[in-house]
């Protein structure tokens, strides 16, 4: 598949290639051009040119645009969402429900595209004030592997309905699916450059993206430390900068909740995209009293779940989406092992025999018995492995809540009001749920405090990340 610039298909200026496999088997699926900063400063001069023109649309007219995509994205849904799992490993359930995510995102942002309003400020003899928001120009995304659909739809909605243009390097294992998106909206109504799509590594295509001049925002989805350092290379350029850099989000279960409903959370919360994802539930703290019962529960749904090619019918859990990956995830329980840091109370292996043998599979993992300040719990577990705690009270369940270099989501799971409330008001998160964990709809804001990063996404509060107030100061 061809990278995306100005409305066309185009390969590097390098003509340099790179491969993109199946993480369920290993094979070679497609081929992608290797980018370089020539490409990334062709697809600015692209967005440049378009956004002169796209700044222009009403905000209705860009969201009429939006509307017409999520349409022409929901009758392809089937082949899009195979076409994710092939890339990414998911089954094929979780793939369809992204990509239905990803419509869902531009239908509320084209839902909410004749709302956009400004405001009057009236100074008497002064004059009087417009004051409305403007788009902010070439806007630049970088976004990861494990929800690549999703995540575009939260950077590509919010950014073309405020009128900005967009430069975006998808990862280097799942650039497939974002490029047939490009190409839908680019056949649904942008103008030429407005979205363009530039495929290479984090050096070569990440890093120029980032310094160009002419970019004026960088929204980026990834790792810690990827995200420092792309906040110091936007900071020397004075960049607006959003940054979404993961979490381990804990998830607390108190003696008064449905222990079923909450098992199911948990289950879901954990191995869901093969625990892959930045608000999975990454740490479960169980009420001593109930701990016995939620364990055991806990255990046989665990060990029940099916894993195998999400492509296959009825797989609950696919592969891990990259070498890297998995090896993290095995290298942090072999420490596990070693050092006696915890109970592997199921799980703890690579799965490398028979129909698993070329895939990055990774048996879904319980730990019981973890030595506080092990990786386990100081680390962001990207992976299907959930470490478990037992509390005696609230109090120490949200103290070990709050042990955390992170602060992206976190759950508590209770009948009770007033622990609720104590649950919202004590824990540092951007978002706490209740008897409920991982889901984000469009109209919800999304982001963390601390090392989980800056800024939101989702929701109408996006908005005001991809445009700066101006005013107008009318003097009669
Ligand atoms: P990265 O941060 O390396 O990758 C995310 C994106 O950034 C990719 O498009 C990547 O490109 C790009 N990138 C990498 N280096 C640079 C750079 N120097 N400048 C600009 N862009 C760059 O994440 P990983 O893929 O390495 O994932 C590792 C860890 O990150 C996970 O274990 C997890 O902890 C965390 N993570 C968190 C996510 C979240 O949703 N919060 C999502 C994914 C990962 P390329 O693919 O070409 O390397």
């Amino acid at each position: 598949m061809l990278m995306r610039i100005g409305g066309k298909e185009s390969p590097s200026l390098d003509d340099a290639w790179t491969e993109v496999k199946n993480p369920a088997t290993g094979e070679v699926i497609d081929r992608i051009p290797a980018g370089s900063a020539d490409d990334v400063a062709r697809a600015v001069d692209a967005a440049e040119t378009a956004f002169r023109a796209w700044k222009k649309k009403t905000p209705r007219d860009r969201g009429m645009i939006l509307f017409h995509a999520a349409e022409n994205v929901r009758k392809q849904h089937t082949d899009l969402a195979a076409l994710l799992t092939t890339e990414q490993g998911k089954p094929l359930a979780e793939a369809i429900d992204e990509v239905r995510g990803f419509a869902n995102i531009l239908e509320f942002y084209a839902g909410i595209s004749a709302q956009q309003q400004g405001e009057m400020i009236r100074l008497g003899a002064a004059g009087d004030c417009l004051v409305t928001r403007e788009p902010l120009g070439v806007c630049g995304a970088i976004i990861p592997w494990n929800m690549p659909v999703l995540i575009m739809g939260w950077k590509v909605g919010p950014a073309l309905l405020a009128g900005n243009t967009l430069v975006l390097k998808p990862a280097s294992t799942t650039p497939l699916t974002n490029l047939r998106l490009g190409k839908i909206l680019d056949e649904s109504g942008l103008l030429p450059g407005v979205l363009n799509i530039v495929t290479g590594s984090g050096e070569s295509v990440g890093e120029p993206l980032v310094k160009h001049p002419s970019v004026r925002k960088i929204s980026f989805t990834g790792n810690v430390t990827t995200g420092l350092r792309i906040r110091d290379l936007a900071h020397q350029g004075l960049k607006v900068i959003t940054l979404e850099l993961g979490g381990s989000d804990p998830m607390i279960v108190m003696n008064d909740a449905d222990i079923d409903k909450a098992v199911d959370g948990a289950v879901r919360g954990r191995f869901y995209n093969a625990g892959q994802t930045c608000t999975a539930v990454k740490r479960l703290y169980l009420h001593e009293s109930i701990a016995e019962p939620f364990i055991r529960k806990m255990k046989e749904r665990v060990e029940s779940l099916r894993i195998g090619n999400g492509l296959m019918p009825a797989i609950d859990m696919g592969p891990m989406n990259n070498a890297i990956q998995r090896e993290q995830i095995a290298g942090m329980l072999d420490e596990t092992r070693d050092k006696n840091n915890g109970t592997i109370l199921t799980g703890g292996c690579t799965l490398q025999e028979g129909t698993y043998k070329q895939g990055y599979f990774y048996q879904p993992t319980l730990v019981t018995d973890v030595v506080p300040g092990s990786r386990l719990v100081t680390d962001e577990l990207f992976g299907p492995v959930l470490p478990v705690m037992t509390v005696p009270d609230l109090e120490t369940a949200i103290r070990e809540a709050n042990n955390t270099r992170f602060g992206l989501g976190a759950s508590i799971w209770t009948s009770n009001l007033a622990t609720t409330r104590r649950a919202f008001d004590e824990i540092r998160a951007g978002i706490i749920w209740v008897n409920r964990h991982l889901t984000v709809p469009p109209e919800v804001p999304f982001g963390g405090t601390n090392e989980s990063g800056i800024g939101r996404e989702n929701g109408h509060h996006a908005l005001d990340q991809y445009s700066e107030t101006k005013t107008l100061f009318l003097g009669w």
